[in-house]
C-alpha cells in the first residue's frame, strides 16, 4: 500500500468581516412542484360534498428555517393532488433535498407524516405545517394525515467496501483532506450524513485567512504573520478569554500554513474574486465569488475529477479497531444499508459539536449556559468526535471555543461593528458574563500541512 501523505487542514477566518452570510434564493423562492401538476386554481363547489377535502387549491404558510415558506396545494374531493413551493428564503444547496422531496411525498404517500429531510429539518417542517395550514383550510382531517405510514421495514442490507481512504464529512476540511489524499495517488471515498454537500462551510462566509500567500503578493497589503499577529492580540485583549487555550505556539504553526493552503487551493483551480477583502483590520481574505457555497461546489467538481467518490445521506457510526488499537475502517448508515469500509486511513472531518446541547454542555458550558442559538449545519453534532472517543482516542483537558457571537438585535449588531464599544455596552456587559466572547472570532478549521 502506497503511504499516503496525511494532512491537516486549517484556515482561519476573521470576526468582524465574517458576516454571517449564507445564500439564500430571496423571497422568490425555488418551486418545487410535486409529482402531480397543479389542474385547478379555484375551489369547486360541485367538488364539495362527502370526499376528505373540498376540492380546490389552497395557499397556506408554515415557518421554515428563514422565515415563512409558502405552499399551493392542490385537492380534489378524496387526494391531495400537488403541492408547490411557491415562495421561500430557504438556503440554497441545504434546503433544496426538503423543497424537491418533501412537497413530492406528501402527494406519494397522502401523509403529513412523511419522513423530514436530515440536514433540512426545519425547511421539511416548514413545508409540512403550510400544507397542513391548506389541508385544514380544505377541511380535510389533519391528524387523520399524521398518522404514521406503515410501510413494510425491508432489513438493511449489508456490505463491504474498500477504500485508501475513507473522509467523514464534505466541509472544506473533508473535501481539501479528499482531494490532498486523491492527488497523492489514493483511493478516496467521502461519506456524507447530510443530503448535501458542505455543512457549515455551505453556510459560511467562505473568507480564507491567507496569510503570505501568493494571492497579495503584489497588492501592497501588509500580510506578514506579524501584523496577522498583532490583529490576533489585539482582539484577543478584549475577548475574555479564560484558558491557556490556543496552545499559540501550535496557532502560529497553524497560521502559517493557510497562505500555502489557499495557494494550494489556487492551483487546484479555486477562484477568488479579484477585489481584495479585508478583515482584522486591514488583513486581506480570500474570498470565492460563491462565498461558502461557491467555495464547496467548486471543491466538490475538483474532488470528483480527481475520482473521489462522494456517497450523500451515508452517515458514519463508528470506527473500526484492531486488536492493537489501530483504526481499520469505519461502518457507516445509509437508509438501506450498513456498509462497513475497511480502509487503513479515516479521516473525521465532521465539524463542530454546537448542534449537539449535551456536548456543548459538557465541554463549554459557558456557551451553554449564554444559551446562545447555533446557526451551524444541523449535521455538526460532534460524531466525529465521539465515534473517537469510542475508539479510545483521548481529548484535550480543556476545550477552546471559538465562537462567532452575533445578535438578532440590531442596537447590538451595530455595537459589534466597533469592537471597541463593546466594553461600555450592558449587552456586552451580560455577554462578556456568559464568556460568548471568549473569542470573537470564527476560528476555522484548516490547517494544511504534509507530516
Ligand atoms: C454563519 C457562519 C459564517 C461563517 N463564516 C466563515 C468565514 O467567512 N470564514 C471562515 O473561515 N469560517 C467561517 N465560519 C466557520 C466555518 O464555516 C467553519 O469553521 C467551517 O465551515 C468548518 O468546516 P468543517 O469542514 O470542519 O465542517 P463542516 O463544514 O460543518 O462539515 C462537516 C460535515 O460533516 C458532516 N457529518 C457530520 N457527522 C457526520 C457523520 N457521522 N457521517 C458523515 N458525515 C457527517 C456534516 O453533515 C457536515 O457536512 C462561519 C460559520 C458560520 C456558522
Amino acid at each position: 500500500m502506497k503511504r499516503i501523505k496525511q494532512y491537516i487542514c486549517l484556515l482561519l477566518a476573521a470576526a468582524l468581516c465574517l458576516t454571517a452570510c449564507s445564500s439564500t434564493t430571496g423571497s422568490e423562492g425555488t418551486t418545487a412542484a410535486a409529482t402531480q401538476e397543479a389542474t385547478t386554481a379555484e375551489t369547486t363547489a360541485a367538488d364539495t360534498g362527502d370526499g376528505l377535502f373540498t376540492a380546490g387549491t389552497y395557499t397556506g404558510t408554515g415557518d421554515g428555517n428563514n422565515g415563512p415558506i409558502t405552499v399551493e396545494v392542490v385537492f380534489d374531493a378524496n387526494s391531495i393532488v400537488s403541492v408547490t413551493v411557491t415562495e421561500h428564503g430557504e438556503t440554497a444547496g441545504i434546503a433544496d433535498p426538503a423543497l424537491e422531496r418533501i412537497p413530492a411525498e406528501i402527494v406519494e404517500y397522502q401523509s403529513l407524516a412523511v419522513d423530514t429531510v436530515a440536514s433540512a429539518t426545519m425547511t421539511s417542517n416548514g413545508i409540512l405545517a403550510a400544507v397542513e395550514d391548506c389541508v385544514t383550510q380544505a377541511g380535510g382531517d389533519v391528524e387523520a394525515l399524521k398518522t404514521p405510514i406503515e410501510t413494510e421495514e425491508a432489513a438493511k442490507t449489508e456490505e463491504t467496501q474498500t477504500a485508501d481512504v475513507v473522509v467523514v464529512g464534505s466541509g472544506i476540511s473533508g473535501l481539501t483532506a479528499a482531494i490532498a489524499a486523491a492527488e497523492a495517488g489514493s483511493d478516496v471515498v467521502v461519506i456524507e450524513k447530510a443530503a448535501t454537500t458542505g455543512g457549515t462551510t455551505a453556510l459560511a462566509g467562505g473568507y480564507l485567512i491567507c496569510v503570505e500567500s501568493e494571492l497579495y503578493a503584489d497588492s501592497g497589503f501588509d500580510d506578514s504573520l506579524d501584523t496577522f499577529r498583532e490583529y490576533w492580540d489585539e482582539r484577543m485583549s478584549y475577548s475574555g478569554q479564560d484558558s491557556g487555550y490556543p496552545d499559540m505556539e501550535r496557532w502560529e504553526y497553524v497560521v502559517s500554513q493557510t497562505g500555502d493552503t489557499v495557494d494550494w487551493m489556487s492551483d487546484l483551480g479555486v477562484t477568488w474574486q479579484e477585489e481584495i477583502f479585508t478583515g482584522f483590520g486591514a488583513y486581506p481574505v480570500a474570498y470565492n465569488p460563491g462565498g461558502g457555497r461557491g467555495l464547496i461546489d467548486e471543491l466538490v467538481t475538483i474532488a470528483e475529477g480527481q475520482g473521489v467518490e462522494i456517497l450523500l445521506e451515508c452517515t458514519g457510526e463508528e470506527l473500526v479497531v484492531d486488536a492493537d488499537g489501530a483504526v481499520t475502517g469505519i461502518v457507516a448508515e445509509t437508509a438501506d444499508s450498513i456498509i462497513t469500509f475497511e480502509a487503513p486511513a479515516v479521516i473525521l472531518a465532521t465539524g463542530g459539536i454546537s448542534q449537539n446541547a449535551e456536548l456543548v454542555e459538557q465541554y463549554s458550558p459557558k456557551v451553554a449556559q449564554a444559551g446562545t442559538i447555533s446557526v451551524a449545519a444541523a449535521g455538526s453534532t460532534g460524531d466525529g468526535l465521539l465515534m473517537a472517543i469510542d475508539a479510545g482516542a483521548a481529548v484535550f483537558d480543556e476545550f477552546f471555543t471559538s465562537i462567532y457571537a452575533t445578535t438578532v438585535d440590531p442596537e447590538f449588531q451595530a455595537a459589534v461593528a466597533d469592537a471597541a464599544t463593546l466594553t461600555t455596552t450592558n449587552q456586552l456587559g451580560e455577554m462578556q458574563t456568559a464568556s460568548v466572547l471568549q473569542a470573537k472570532f470564527l476560528f476555522m478549521s484548516m490547517l494544511w500541512a504534509p507530516i
